[in-house]
């Protein structure tokens, strides 16, 4: 299978160049050429296969430069149970008889960032061998909060690879930033940046399309690389846990195979519904792709307008991984509902880099409403449902889950349409501490690692292995630097 860029559909590479290059030269995303579709039978088999079978056969169908036996090698280390404490891996639970949460988070980090990168490091070193790449990667990270620590934690230590994590100084919760903090390994390097997180993600993408800095990396034998969403190697792995859920549905008895359902997720970046939109396309029988955001709702107004204007004030919200105005991946949906039209996005793309704004012709605007419905909540809805959804199914959700499970509950209000639904649960509700603790009456000067110890108590919850663990730990990196010092930074760190 071949890939091209959203900005130059003449561009062809195979998977294990696009996941080695993360970001098209061009400024563009790689994406599939033609989107593979399960048969019956496939599907059949697929229900038979555990989690692991499973992702290495959806991630088979896009990555055919690589083998299939190594990819069940892959997943089977990347989704093993000394990693993943459940073991569904993304195990469905069932709130009722049509609100289904996929839970995503049960990784080393408890975010769902894991279940792309625990598997991308073994997916990145092989691009780099099967391209021949001689020189060292070093991996840039822009985070939100949950991709670093999970980039860092499947990054550390990896042979011939180097990875810088930044984060937004006061855009991330107190312990995903200890998380980062405190990782260990001689190949990592983390900062917090003054500003919020869509200056940081702009200055990476900077950094990825300069030809100076390139040069200059590339004298000291090395060359960037991304493990955001924009890399092709995050989006794929993302797949297969819609694939999964669905046939896990299917399995419990819950719908029987061939049946629709409603899928919705709480987006920040557009990468995790993206994979919903691949799955849908693979033939995973989706009725309508919910797309939920908190306050920062530019894609909202999008999905409802057509237009797409980050001109607005930055809200910080108590879900900070959703807290982004730029939301890059939907520049994959564009290309590839607007028949890879490459010439329409580096219009709509150069007008966002201008203007802050694009409008979408009729036709695609027409599609987007046909696949998608879209909706926000603020933080004062957020922690009702959070608080609601303890006292009525005592099931404790983390402050993005809500945004998903309240954006869902207007959804059915608002259309009557009771299709059962599959929600992406997209962190551990210990990761948020904080404010789920306040979103169950329980008000707490204390800030850290305690508060985890807390909620436990007051919810009969245990605390995932790896927070707990956080306690004992040191912080190595306390640096801070402005958007303009990344650059030295990151040459700093290369040495
Ligand atoms: C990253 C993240 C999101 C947003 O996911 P996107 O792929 O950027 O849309 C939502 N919730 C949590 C907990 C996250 O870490």
């Amino acid at each position: 299978m071949q890939y091209c860029s959203t900005r130059d559909s003449a561009v062809r590479v195979e998977a294990a160049k696009a996941i080695a290059q993360g970001l098209s030269r061009d400024g563009g995303l790689f994406c599939p050429m033609e989107i593979p579709r399960l048969s019956d039978l496939e599907f059949a088999a697929l229900l038979e296969m555990n989690y692991q079978q499973r992702a290495a056969f959806v991630i088979g169908k896009f990555l055919t430069d690589y083998s299939a036996d190594e990819l069940l090698e892959f997943a089977n280390t990347a989704y093993h149970s000394d990693r993943f404490t459940a073991p569904a891996v993304a195990p469905v639970h069932p709130l009722d008889d049509s609100t289904h949460i996929l839970e995503l988070w049960h990784g080393p980090t408890c975010a769902f960032k894991d279940m792309a990168l625990q598997i991308l490091p073994y997916l990145l070193t092989a691009a780099l061998k099967k391209t021949g790449e001689e020189k060292k990667a070093c991996i840039l990270v822009a985070t939100s909060g949950d991709t670093g620590k999970a980039a860092l934690e499947g990054f550390a230590d990896v042979d011939g690879i180097q990875i810088a994590v930044f984060y937004p100084k006061d855009g991330v919760s107190r312990v995903q930033e200890l998380q980062m903090t405190t990782q260990s390994g001689n190949n990592v390097y983390v900062s917090s940046v003054y500003g919020n997180f869509d200056h940081v993600q702009s200055k990476m993408k900077e950094i990825f399309s300069d030809v100076d800095l390139r040069e200059k990396a590339a004298e000291k034998n090395v060359f960037f690389s991304s493990a955001n969403s924009i890399n092709w190697g995050r989006a794929v792995p993302q797949i297969a846990y819609y694939v999964s859920g669905y046939c896990d549905m299917v399995k419990n008895g819950s719908i029987s195979l061939g049946d629709q359902i409603n899928v919705c997720v709480p987006t920040g970046n557009f990468g995790n519904i993206l994979a919903a939109y691949y799955a849908r396309e693979m033939g995973v029988p989706i009725k309508k792709l919910i797309c939920a955001s908190n306050e920062n709702n530019v894609l909202t107004d999008f999905f409802n307008t057509g237009c797409y204007d980050r001109n607005r004030d930055f809200h910080v919200t108590i879900s900070p991984a959703m807290d982004i105005l730029i939301s890059s991946n939907l520049e994959r949906l564009l290309f590839h509902l607007s028949g890879q039209d490459d010439k329409t996005i580096r219009a709509y793309m150069s007008a966002l880099a201008t203007d802050g704004k694009y409008v979408v012709n009729e036709a695609l605007k027409s599609r987007l409403s046909d696949l998608f419905h879209a909706g926000f909540c603020d933080d004062v809805r957020v922690k009702k449902t959070i608080s609601e959804v303890f006292s009525k199914y005592n099931y404790l959700i983390d402050t993005h889950t809500a945004v998903g499970v309240r954006v869902y509950q207007d959804y059915v209000a608002e259309t009557g349409d009771v299709t059962k639904t599959l929600i992406a649960s997209t962190a551990s509700p210990f990761k948020f501490a904080d404010s789920v603790l306040s979103a169950i009456g329980v008000d707490t000067d204390i800030d850290g690692t305690e508060l985890l110890d807390i909620l436990s108590k007051t919810t009969s919850v245990s605390v995932p292995g790896p927070l707990a663990e956080l306690k004992n730990k040191t912080e190595r990196f306390k640096n801070a630097v402005t958007k303009d010092e990344i650059v030295n930074a990151v040459f700093d760190f290369i040495g």
